[in-house]
């Protein structure tokens, strides 16, 4: 048993730790609106916090977000609309944090205006596009897709015809050396690729430290290289930036992969080369329509290998999304936030 003045001194520190943590729920407690549902592990991250509540909203609908948002000091959103009205509605909001990396469905100004940082994820989903753009050079290469569909037409006799070719000593042409870019790039190296990069925005030496030859020249380098993968943003300036005159300058055995962004290649213009013979292959998970319309060319292209705008969607990505989802919030709410994840960094 404790003296009476130790005993009295415990009390007393028992009645101020829950005093301050009363202060703390009242004061510090912070309230997160959901308003798309993400990887559990970073749910979790958010549901364990001690001062963070968490509130829901299943109806994306501007009118429902409105209604929800009311006491929210974040927003975490993937697909709805946020906009300046919904910003309006949130007197207390310190953050919006965006999965992925799209920011074309958050009203950006009305955000700054106020000061409210957007985050995103961009780290996500950069490898698993990588890994996609991997996985066409080897497809296209190895004929996967149509061995695949020989075998069951009951085509074995497929394997008598030569259509497979290593990509070891091949030559890469990777235009856009950022996040997936530069991923990419050791990913071919370790197939004995060779790998050379345009990107005017990237300094020689850091293309070189990765083990890259520089390719100043874009059309130079069109005509050496025998596969082309696009991983750079869709802007005035690479809008096109393979059309009918690119297409012409390359190896009649070249492939052409595009995970970045429909209407970096002119889709017109890649069919005719395709069909004529121009080029040999193509991979494509990104198109100008999305779906792309039933009867579009692209989809019966000789040696096309389609995919749904899917490079980026792993579980592996969803994970380190919703990870980084929730990071991005308790950061913004409690801690200093990396300037890396945010869109509108001017608020910081
Ligand atoms: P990033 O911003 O990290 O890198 C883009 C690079 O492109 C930069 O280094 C930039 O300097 C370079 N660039 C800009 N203009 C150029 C030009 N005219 N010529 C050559 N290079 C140029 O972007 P990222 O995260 O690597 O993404 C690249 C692309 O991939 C984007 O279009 C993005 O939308 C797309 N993406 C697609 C998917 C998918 O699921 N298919 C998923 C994520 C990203």
């Amino acid at each position: 048993m404790l003296p009476r003045t130790s005993q009295f001194r415990n009390e007393r520190e028992h009645a101020k730790v829950a005093s301050r943590r009363l202060f703390r729920k009242l004061i510090v407690s912070k309230t997160v609106l959901v308003v798309t549902p993400f990887h559990e592990t970073g749910m979790s991250m958010l549901e364990q916090h001690p001062d963070i509540e968490l509130c829901f909203s299943e109806d994306i609908s501007e009118s429902a977000i409105c209604a929800a948002v009311g006491n929210a000091h974040a927003i975490i959103v993937r697909n709805g609309l946020i906009t300046r009205k919904i910003i309006d509605s949130a007197p207390a909001l310190e953050v919006v944090s965006r999965t992925g990396v799209g920011v074309d469905n958050v009203d950006i100004p009305a955000l700054t205006e106020r000061n409210i940082p957007l985050t995103i994820t961009p780290n996500a989903n950069a490898t698993s596009v990588a890994e996609h753009a991997m996985y066409m050079i080897l497809t296209l290469a190895k004929k996967g897709h149509m061995h695949h569909r020989a075998v069951t037409e009951r085509n074995f006799a497929v394997r008598f015809e030569m259509h497979a070719t290593d990509i070891e000593s091949k030559r890469l042409l990777i235009i856009g050396f950022g996040r997936i870019g530069t991923r990419l790039a050791p990913r071919a190296a370790a197939f004995g690729m060779q790998v050379d990069v345009y990107d005017p925005y990237v300094e020689d030496a850091e293309i070189e430290v990765a083990g890259c030859s520089v390719a100043t020249d874009l059309d130079a380098a069109l005509s050496e290289a025998d596969y082309v993968s696009l991983h750079c943003p869709l802007t005035d300036e690479t809008r096109h930036i393979i059309s009918n005159a690119e297409l012409s300058r390359m190896k009649t055995t070249a492939v052409i992969i595009n995970t970045a962004r429909g209407g970096v290649v002119d889709e017109d213009a890649l069919v005719e080369a395709l069909n004529s013979g121009s080029i040999s292959g193509a991979g494509v998970d990104v198109f100008v329509d999305e779906p792309p319309p039933e009867g579009h060319p692209l989809l019966s292209a000789p040696n096309m290998l389609l995919s749904p705008h899917h490079a980026g969607v792993s579980l592996q990505a969803a994970e380190r999304a919703g990870v980084s989802v929730a990071n991005n919030t308790i950061s913004a709410l409690f801690g200093t936030l990396d300037q890396a994840v945010v869109v509108n960094p001017e608020v910081l």
